[in-house]
């Protein structure tokens, strides 16, 4: 594989390097002539003329390109707008095919299904690679449908963009098509001696709480938390719900898990009713937390990811790097993407949406850098170049960021472990561990009001518990409560019973079960009642309790059944007490 990148300043030094790159086709063995072209400006009549003088001097040639919001040329960004990077491939083997298709959200299963296809006929195929015109549509169908694709294929590839990063328009051309907005261009690459490896490179990482995705529609994430989505981001970063609200957050995307893959998103813009838009769907349920740039962090992972890389021994290297990226180094963005030449010749754009297919699953990622490396033929061993970073210490402020968010997280750490506490705290009673009053009637009242399971009330009372008071102190007949309180909820975990036991007052407790072990209520607190009379206390010795039992039926609501309970414990005191009543 042989690669040259230039840029392109006019139709005649075109003309003149196209010439040389023919003639040294001509006299070397060469199998197929790949132009990727990339344009920062979305200018069609420099673009068309590139692409006809490519037709013209070298019809067999194929081409294909996007407008970018920055193009990568042997590592950095390029100052060129247009930057053409010619791949001679050299094996005979080696094959490579383009597909434009028109693209929108009612024909994505569509051109998935041509792409699937096509794959499934041409086995030589092992990557696509993906250039896709983003902002307009969301692109969840088109990656969902194109997972489905052969196994061993690697897909990947990022979404065209422009310079200015408000700019919703982008074009997408091609050898098998025009520079078009809403469309997609497919690279598909193979051949027995071709061999590719990817991957995603991120390291931004998350910052303070959790929130939960309580309401979305596609790609609008509507609420999170239950308030308007973009709160979060006024809240914890003071970013305004405003024109530049893309602007401000760019750096600080959204970040969740789904399965092993984890997804970054960044709002592209924000609502007048404060739902944010993005560019792929983001599911009702998720827990996303916000996540932010720190340099040595990010620098440490490209560095792991580069070592890996240079192992595989590239002969070319693509680079799709989200804009944010960008962005977020401002004059330093080469910082990270320049290392990658000292391995192989690197070429790529800065994008809007980067894809990569990993465990089956395609993809659309934001703030990330996916990497495609190319070789023609074997490794040859001891050949391969060290993945070299300048810069890699840092200075005291930059590591001063990376304390401070971790001062964040371990403080939102605390507080949650500390809110955790306090709610346990609220539903518990403190002498007994049970639940307490309050918390055992609420889960009275939901499961009483849940139709589809049967509720039963078990009520407790100790037995002449006065006396044990008089007769041995007050700390052995809190012993005595303590004692009652395990043996309930030892017994219930010991018989496998879905139940809760609260402490209802002094010497009272209830336990309210749910669903089918509601029946078996009479014999739990026969078997209570039994237990607690084998257990021996230090002073007051045996004791005993009574107990009634209800079930709900189909008339009770949560008073009616408490009564009826009540009225069942009642009747089991009146009646000598040591007893269980049912009613
Ligand atoms: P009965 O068999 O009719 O239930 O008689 P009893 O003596 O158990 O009932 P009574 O309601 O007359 O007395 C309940 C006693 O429980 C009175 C109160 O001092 C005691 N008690 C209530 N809460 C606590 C507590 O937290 N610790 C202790 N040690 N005693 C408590
Ligand atoms: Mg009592
Ligand atoms: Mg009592």
């Amino acid at each position: 594989m042989k690669q040259i990148q230039f840029p392109y300043t006019s139709k005649d030094a075109l003309v003149h390097d196209l010439r040389r790159i023919n003639q040294w086709c001509q006299q070397n063995i060469s199998s197929c002539v790949l132009f990727e072209i990339y344009s920062e400006m979305l200018d069609k009549t420099s673009i068309d003329i590139v692409c006809s003088t490519i037709k013209s001097e070298m019809p067999q040639a194929l081409y294909c390109g996007a407008t970018t919001n920055g193009n990568i040329m042997l590592g950095q960004i390029s100052k060129e707008n247009i930057c053409i990077v010619c791949t001679i491939f050299e094996y005979p083997t080696t094959q490579i095919s383009i597909m434009q298709r028109e693209i929108n959200e009612n024909n994505s299963v569509d051109v998935a299904d041509e792409v699937i296809r096509f794959a499934e006929e041409n086995k030589w195929v092992k990557a696509v690679e993906m250039v896709v015109t983003i902002r307009n549509i969301s692109t969840s169908v088109l990656c969902s449908e194109l997972g489905r694709i052969r196994k061993d294929v690697e897909v990947f590839g990022g979404g065209a963009f422009a310079s200015d990063i408000d700019e919703h328009k982008a074009y997408v051309f091609s050898s098998d098509g025009g520079c078009r907005s809403g469309s997609v261009v497919f690279r598909f690459l193979g051949g027995e001696q071709l061999h590719i490896k990817t991957m995603q490179i991120t390291g931004w990482k998350t910052l303070g709480s959790e929130h939960t995705v309580t309401r979305s529609k596609g790609k609008q994430l509507c609420e999170l938390d239950g308030e308007p989505a973009y709160k979060v981001y006024y809240k914890y970063l003071n970013i305004e719900n405003d024109r530049n609200f893309f602007r401000n957050s760019i750096e600080f995307p959204i970040v969740y898990k789904v399965g092993e893959n984890t997804i970054l998103r960044a709002p592209i813009g924000s609502l007048p009713d404060g739902s944010l838009m993005m560019t792929a769907n983001v599911e009702e349920g998720v827990k996303v937390r916000i996540a932010y740039g720190d340099p040595g962090t990010i620098l440490r992972t490209v560095k792991a990811g580069g070592d890996e890389i240079s192992m595989f021994q590239p002969q070319s290297i693509h680079i799709y790097s989200c804009a944010a990226r960008r962005f977020f180094w401002g004059d330093m963005a080469d910082t990270e993407t320049l290392p990658f030449q000292g391995i192989a010749q690197t070429s790529g754009f800065y994008t809007s949406g980067e894809f990569l297919r990993k465990d089956g699953t395609l993809i659309q990622h934001n703030v990330t850098l996916v990497i495609a490396s190319f070789r023609e033929g074997d490794i040859v061993y001891g050949h391969g170049a060290d993945f070299e970073m300048q810069g890699i210490e840092f200075s005291k402020q930059i590591s001063l960021i990376s304390r401070l968010a971790n001062f964040i997280n371990v403080s939102t750490q605390e507080l949650e472990e500390a809110n955790k506490k306090l709610e346990q705290m609220a539903v518990t009673d403190g002498l007994t561990k049970l639940f307490n009053r309050m918390k055992i009637q609420s889960d009275i009242i939901q499961s009483i009001s849940d139709k589809s399971q049967q509720t039963a009330l078990i009520m407790i009372d100790i037995d002449d518990f006065k006396k044990v008071n008089d007769n041995h102190g007050h700390d052995e007949g809190d012993f005595v409560l303590r004692g009652l309180s395990d043996m309930l909820v030892e017994t219930m975990k010991e018989l496998g019973i879905n139940g809760k036991a609260g402490r209802w007052g002094g010497e009272e407790f209830m336990i309210c079960i749910s669903g089918s072990d509601a029946l078996k209520a009479p014999e739990l607190a026969e078997e209570f009642r039994v237990r607690f009379n084998n257990i021996c206390f230090k002073n007051a010795g045996y004791q005993t309790i009574s107990a009634g039992t209800a079930l709900a039926n189909e008339d009770d609501n949560t008073e009616s059944l408490c009564i009826r309970v009540d009225k069942a414990l009642y009747t089991a005191k009146k009646n000598g007490k040591n007893m269980v009543v049912t009613m």
